[in-house]
């Protein structure tokens, strides 16, 4: 509606600047739990099914993966202190300490006012996908989870098996709560083996087929006791559509690692942050 000014040109040519840069947060322990990776062993697993949830407990120090089995399939996934559900993973400041998608290295803080990692990405088999030519890229942090409010305002139809349902009924079965408290603890997720950018001509959010194959899997270092839940997302690899059953989906499996005794030396959890939450007062 409005006619650009004469120093149009010059205004969108200044230089953008990062703003966080990586080398300003905590080090990160990655070669130490490179190393303690070498030595782990599984000790349990969980398999959820297609268009479903299912929750994991990982104590701190372990590892645990998500993994591709049957076929491609994007999964949602939901972090907890499992001490504490209000502390809770916080993808608006992931995305924004590292990148839209995550890999090897980055790490999954928590909510304020704890703000620290919750786990430690330590292998992705998928790194290799990098940026592909529609600007997009796998495991991001930018989309919320299906659900089926949004559904119901699009299509006007019930649909019960949306991410966001399906973390609901998984935390309430696990936590023994009513679905209206367990619906409350459900956050913005991480989508594990999604595919998605933004569109280049209007900036819309985009998702593609994942290619993720069975046998594929990524994998985090718990660096909390942590609660996982995980939802088989019923739109499948994502390829075509979302929030309904025409779409072949699968299953995926959580497995959790222990790492040999000694071998993650003097690590200890990190704390939470050390603001002294005054806010000016
Ligand atoms: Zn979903």
């Amino acid at each position: 509606m409005n006619n650009p000014p004469t120093d149009a040109a010059a205004r969108r040519a200044v230089k953008p600047l990062v703003c966080y840069e990586i080398d300003q947060l905590p080090p990160s322990n990655l070669e130490l739990y490179q190393q303690a990776r070498e030595s782990m062993t599984m000790i349990s697993e969980v398999t959820v099914p297609p268009r479903d949830g299912g929750t994991f407990e990982v104590p701190a120090g372990n590892f645990f993966r998500i993994v591709s089995v049957d076929g491609p399939q994007v999964g949602d996934l939901n972090l907890w202190n499992s001490r504490d559900l209000s502390e809770r993973f916080f993808s608006g400041k992931t995305r924004q300490l590292h990148a839209t998608h995550v890999s090897t290295g980055d790490r999954l803080w928590s909510t304020l006012p704890g703000l620290r990692p919750l786990a430690t990405i330590t292998h992705d088999t998928l790194d290799w996908y990098g940026w592909d030519d529609d600007g997009g890229g796998v495991h991001d942090v930018i989309g919320t989870r299906c659900d089926p409010y949004t559904n119901y305002m699009l299509k006007g139809v019930d649909y019960h098996h949306c991410c966001h349902s399906n973390l609901t009924r998984a935390l309430a079965a696990a936590r023994s709560m009513p679905l209206t408290e367990a619906e409350l603890q459900v956050h913005d997720v991480m989508n594990v083996f999604m595919c998605t950018g933004f569109t280049r001509d209007t900036h819309q959010y985009f998702m593609k087929a994942s290619p993720v194959r069975p046998g594929d899997f990524i994998e985090f270092f718990a660096e909390i006791d942590l609660l996982g839940a995980l939802s088989t997302c019923p739109g499948g690899d994502c390829g075509s559509s979302h929030s309904d059953d025409s779409t072949p989906c699968y299953p995926l499996k959580v497995e959790i690692y222990q790492p040999a005794a000694g071998a993650l030396q003097d690590w200890a959890s990190p704390e939470r942050s050390a603001y002294s939450g005054r806010h000016g007062l």
